[in-house]
């Protein structure tokens, strides 16, 4: 875990009067990607990503992927194939297919650093309130702060801080590294 002085795992469900910044910024451009094109963003996105080199791992009902956008060295984004709102609407065979993902991404951290790699990792869902809010595509986010091994981490610093980031690696070898990294396990 990070961002605290005892490493151990912990898992937080926040609830929130309004739509705090990252589900908002999402939230606005799932619209105008919608007023534009009349169809899903993540939805297309996902298509163009399906069989690329930015590709991780996929199974039935998700996909992971090192988005073009990342600024984490290894940041993965988890996306259901299915378009929907939230994992409250998951069949039982989806659940475990989100398992499985959320297995196999956190897993190949730990193979490629060698150590119980640290990560922040969240879900985003539309948000629950009356509307029906078409527009949302259930994802998730990793972002592990780790960059060259277990202990060389990124720093979001400097001109980070100060300016915008700027990207170690490229998603591609990041996404290579990771597929690498696959877990082998005996049968
Ligand atoms: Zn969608
Ligand atoms: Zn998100």
């Amino acid at each position: 875990m990070m961002g605290c002085s005892n490493p151990h795992p912990h898992g937080q469900i926040w609830a929130t009067s309004t739509v705090p910044n990252e589900p908002r910024k999402e939230q606005e451009s799932f619209l105008a990607y919608q007023e534009q094109h009349g169809a899903c963003l993540l939805c297309d996105y996902i298509k163009l990503e399906a069989s690329g080199e930015r590709l991780v791992y996929a199974n039935d009902h998700f996909i992971a992927l090192v988005p073009f956008w990342a600024i984490w060295p290894y940041e993965i984004l988890v996306v259901s194939k299915r378009h929907l709102g939230s994992m409250s609407t998951l069949t039982d065979e989806a659940r475990l297919a989100q398992a499985d993902i959320l297995k196999c991404v956190s897993s190949r951290y730990d193979n490629l650093f060698q150590t119980s790699c640290p990560y922040s990792m969240g879900f985003h869902q539309q948000p629950t309130d009356d509307e029906e809010h078409n527009e949302w595509h259930f994802h998730a986010h990793f972002y592990p702060p780790l960059l060259r091994s277990a202990s060389v981490r990124k720093f979001m610093v400097g001109f980070e801080m100060l300016g915008s980031p700027q990207r170690d690696i490229t998603p591609e070898y990041a996404a290579e590294r990771l597929r690498q990294a696959e877990v082998k396990t005996a049968k």
